[in-house]
């Protein structure tokens, strides 16, 4: 028999949203917390900018939510923007009594920077490495936690639905429950089934089913795959946001440069030397990210070059090195002194704007499963999420999930009717090259099919690929002993279909959908959501 874990609360990733979800329900209830890598390892781990929130006297709740709503493209839920930006500042103050170290403009305020989309200061920061301290300080709190047995190495595979019951019930929508996940154990290689009463999605993005992304290698959409394959909804997939700005060299490709550097007056020129924001937007280099991004694209498809340039030397470089000390240390590495030298860089997928859909209380369509952070889409995005409102939205919605976890009181699942992981007929393989290779194709087809910059015809050729890659995938899957590499290849492949279907639905272009057979935004689409579920084919 596998090894069975048994407690209240599962919860699945450990960035920001799984870890402040844990804090707030542990006192109450016992957690076990599984993680694929060390349990820093995440997407938060990586933030630089900051939280947008509103603390500045020349600020308001108003202006933070109409910027997010301009960002948004038609397609945010109003009631939830007003709900995050209100419950913002006080889950900051939070992290602040926690320990987190943010940067101090003196003694008593907090320091704020400015980003792209922001009509006023309100980043609230740890220098350039934000995400790292955040980890930092939770980590630390959740560890010396009695109530929470963290599991390190452990990649959920699958959540435990009806589906995995001996005898089948017939299922209509909305009775779908959640039991907890089948795990893998990657030190023994075993898979284990971890029961729970309810469970959290907090599994982060996806932003590694594109060739060229900021994300770690975590990020590969596992949480959005699970509950998709379980029968819940999930929403917006083709808002995929490509950061603008990220270094361009061959030691260190994808590392980003924030979008405070150019809050901090850095400004993009092309190969010529030439300042070229101001052909594509008033807002020069502080333009939404989208902009930001497709004039880059523009440029270096006009030009055939490499890179544009990123160009600080107009500042104070004692300043730029205090401010950005990360970003200063490591263009360094790769011989770039960002005080005297232009910065090489280039877009690349950076954020999941769509996810698995959660209601404002952090529920998903299927019973006794929630979910906060990157993993969901609770309406605050719409079509392009503002610069730093992402850390925001996970402080919220984590908060909000755990205190729904806390009040609904599910039973205990029924773990002995529940069949265990079955690998009868499989096998292990030596041909590892069939999942590089593949993971290799879909990355590189999602970049050059399904980018910045997408066609109906592009996107058709982009589904033809895909179905062959994926029915390929899943027939290996059948066949092979489980693996986190084939777990993440799996789950790719259908992110990647996802985000295919979502975008040829939409026939217009919304924030980040950007098609050029409809090249402007369809009114009679403004606030639909793009909704995909298995359930209906079962
Ligand atoms: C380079 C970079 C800079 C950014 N800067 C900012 C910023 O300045 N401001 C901002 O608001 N946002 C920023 N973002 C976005 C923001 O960091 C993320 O949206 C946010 O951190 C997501 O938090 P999360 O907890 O949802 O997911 P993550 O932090 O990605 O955590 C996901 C967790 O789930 C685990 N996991 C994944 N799959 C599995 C599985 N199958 N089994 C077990 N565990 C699993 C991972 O190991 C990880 O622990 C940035 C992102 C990047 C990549």
């Amino acid at each position: 028999m596998s090894p069975l874990h048994k407690s209240d609360i599962l919860v699945i990733g450990s960035g920001i949203a799984g870890l402040f979800y844990t804090l707030k329900v542990a006192e109450q209830r016992s957690v076990s917390l599984v993680t694929k890598k060390e349990t820093v390892e995440s997407n938060t781990n990586y933030a630089q900018g900051g939280i947008a929130s509103v603390f500045s006297e020349e600020d308001s709740f108003q202006m933070h939510v109409d910027d997010t709503l301009q960002a948004g493209a038609g397609l945010c839920h109003r009631d939830i923007v007003e709900i995050v930006v209100a419950e913002g500042p006080a889950l900051v103050e939070d992290l602040l009594n926690m320990g987190v170290d943010f940067t101090l403009e003196d003694k008593s305020a907090l320091h704020l920077g400015r980003e792209g989309g922001h009509s006023r200061h309100r980043i609230v920061h740890a220098k350039d490495f934000t995400g790292r301290e955040i980890e930092r300080v939770l980590v630390e709190s959740v560890r010396q936690h009695p109530n929470v047995t963290v599991y390190e190495d452990h990649i959920a595979i699958d959540l435990i639905t009806q589906h995995n019951l001996a005898k089948k019930p017939p299922l209509q929508p909305g009775d779908i429950r959640c039991w907890g996940a089948f795990v893998l154990n990657k030190l023994t290689g075993e898979v284990e089934q971890f029961f729970a009463n309810s469970t959290v999605i907090t599994a982060g993005g996806c932003g590694q089913v594109y060739l060229h992304t900021t994300n770690p290698e975590i990020a590969t959409g596992d949480g959005i795959a699970m509950a998709y394959r379980a029968g819940a909804k999930v929403g917006n997939m083709e808002f995929i946001q490509f950061h603008p700005t990220t270094l361009n060299h061959p030691q260190a490709r994808s590392f980003l440069i924030s979008e405070a550097v150019r809050g901090f007056g850095a400004v993009l020129r092309n190969r010529a030397g030439d300042r070229f924001m101001d052909k594509y937007d008033s807002r020069l280099e502080l333009a939404p990210r989208d902009i930001v991004a497709r004039a880059i694209d523009s440029e270096l498809k006009r030009s055939g070059d490499e890179s544009v340039y990123l160009d600080l030397r107009h500042l104070n470089a004692n300043e730029i090195r205090s401010s950005f000390p990360s970003i200063y240390e490591r263009c360094l590495q790769v011989n770039i002194d960002i005080t005297s030298d232009l910065i090489p860089v280039v877009p690349a997928a950076h954020y999941t704007c769509g996810g698995v859909i959660s209601d404002a209380h952090g529920r998903t369509s299927i019973n006794a499963l929630y979910v906060a952070g990157e993993s969901a889409m609770t309406g605050l995005h719409g079509a392009n999420r503002l610069a730093s409102n992402s850390l925001l939205e996970a402080l919220v919605f984590a908060n909000r999930a755990a205190q729904t976890t806390l009040s609904e009181a599910f039973d205990a699942p029924p773990w002995e009717a529940i069949s265990e992981w079955d690998d009868n007929g499989t096998y292990n393989t030596d041909e590892w090259v069939l999942i590089s290779h593949n993971r290799k194709e879909v990355r590189t087809l999602m970049w050059d099919y399904v980018g910045i910059v997408r066609s109906s015809l592009r996107l058709q050729r982009a589904r033809r690929r895909i179905e062959l890659l994926k029915n390929e995938v899943e027939d290996f899957y059948k066949r092979t002993s489980v693996s986190e590499k084939l777990i993440q290849l799996r789950n790719i492949t259908l992110l990647a279909s996802l985000i295919i279907d979502s975008a040829l639905h939409r026939n217009e272009s919304r924030g980040l959908h950007y098609t050029t057979d409809f090249p402007a935004a369809d009114p009679a689409l403004e606030q639909q959501d793009t909704v995909l579920s298995t359930f209906d084919s079962r």
